[in-house]
């Protein structure tokens, strides 16, 4: 895959708009071919295409993180119902990106309710507006501010806001018996990031949100990644959610740096970083890409605040 930064900048509105709602495309279909992996204690995932699945398996029904898309959605509730005793119980959404909920419209009937941060569905809306693409969307119904969490048959499960990071609604979602965590797109493992500033994105409150996720979860954590490259996979340690955070931190040092020996905004934005050759990325997310997203995000001061549901 070429870093090509220009055909970036040359991208229009409306297909940064259809972008948003389906950035990992290219790099979800080089991706395995769709398949269920338990990690332990009737937790595991599924990959299809776009972000990982997570999911449980419980006697009171279970539980699916995300929902990618319709296409991929169907065989991961086909093989959900197939392994479940007790069919489905809720569809919890990380965050707003349309393929981590593309594939609601699947599992609405199935679950009992859609569970996400209060700002998804607001972030969601906007999206499928700016991309023409209000119809067969599905939007989480039971949602929270700071923290959510439900005590099932033999499991908990937890949701957990941070703050403003890829998006201004993500969630960490946690099962504390088993201890496997799913970070959605906080962490993308050894992949350039999705940027979306208009969603509400941020690196600096990224960069925060990251540490205060690895302090929230211990050594033995599984941590389960809305991405990873092919080599290093979609699942890890809260070592791997620190490699993301050091990615983000060295490329503001790189920024500072030049900044502090004169160099232009063209000349910083211009300039190559060396280090993450291993990384997989495609024309909109690579290393040009997060130094020019950066040095934005150190103009304007980070985001403070997410949007504020209305009503
Ligand atoms: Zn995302």
């Amino acid at each position: 895959m070429t870093l090509d930064r220009r055909s970036f900048i040359g991208v229009s509105a409306t297909t940064a708009a259809a972008l948003a709602m389906n950035p990992l495309r290219l790099l979800a279909q080089q991706s395995a071919p769709s398949n269920f992996t338990e990690i332990r204690k009737s937790v595991g995932t599924f990959v299809g295409q776009g972000g990982t699945i997570g999911w449980y398996l419980g006697k009171g029904g279970a539980v699916v993180i995300d929902s990618q898309f319709p296409r991929t959605a169907e065989p991961c509730l086909k093989g959900l119902k197939e392994r479940s005793t007790s069919g489905l119980s809720m569809l919890i959404n990380t965050h707003h990106h349309g393929d981590h909920t593309g594939g609601n419209a699947v599992f609405k009937s199935a679950v009992k309710k859609i569970v996400a941060h209060e700002n998804v569905p607001i972030l969601q809306k906007k999206q499928a507006t700016e991309g023409g693409k209000e119809a067969g969307q599905v939007y989480a119904d039971t949602t929270f501010a700071k923290t959510w969490r439900e005590k099932l048959d033999g499991e908990t499960v937890a949701a957990k806001y941070y703050g403003p990071a890829h998006t201004g609604g993500d969630a960490v979602i946690h099962f504390e018996n088993a201890n496997v965590a799913h970070t959605g797109d906080l962490v993308f493992n050894r992949i350039h990031p999705f940027i979306d500033f208009p969603g509400g994105g941020t690196i600096l409150g990224w960069i925060d949100v990251l540490q205060d996720v690895h302090d929230d979860l211990d050594k033995d954590t599984v941590v389960i990644f809305g991405h990873g490259s092919p080599k290093q996979g979609i699942t890890g340690t809260r070592k791997d959610v620190l490699v993301m955070r050091d990615y983000f931190q060295t490329v503001v040092q790189h920024i500072e740096k030049g900044k502090k020996k004169g160099a232009t905004k063209e000349e910083i934005l211009a300039s190559t970083l060396g280090g993450f050759e291993d990384y997989t990325g495609n024309a909109r997310m690579s290393i040009a890409v997060t130094i020019e997203r950066t040095y934005e995000d150190l103009e304007r001061g980070g985001v403070k605040k997410s949007p504020k549901p209305k009503g």
